[in-house]
């Protein structure tokens, strides 16, 4: 599945339209926290287990969505004001996400 439509529908939330016509809307600043990037949400490297630091929340421009720039046919990347860019959403990251009552309880890790 892929989104037919990706736009900010207001300064805090940002709405996705599915193929299947599935409405997402996530806030924004709930989309920054959740940034999969290796330096935000961690990683694995030859079996050791990166774990950032916590966020400095109150960095300026960190929730303030300035780009959005898409990424093959499979992901869009986030510039946020505070120039943080490295986030990758893919479709699949975004659906699982998705703060709707049916995907938190069907895709909750
Ligand atoms: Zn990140
Ligand atoms: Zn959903």
């Amino acid at each position: 599945m892929s989104p037919k439509s990706i736009k900010k529908i207001n300064p805090n939330e940002l709405q996705l339209v599915w193929s299947d016509e599935h409405e997402s809307v996530y806030p924004i600043s709930y989309l920054r926290d959740l940034c999969p990037c290796a330096g935000c949400a961690g990683e694995t490297v030859l079996f050791h287990q990166y774990v950032p630091p916590p966020p400095d929340k109150l960095t300026p421009g960190r929730y303030e969505l300035k780009n959005i720039v898409p990424v093959g046919s499979y992901a869009i990347q986030i510039i946020w004001g505070d120039r943080h860019n490295t986030g990758i959403y893919t479709w699949e990251h975004l659906l699982n996400i998705c703060p709707c009552e049916y995907h938190q309880r069907n895709f909750k890790p």
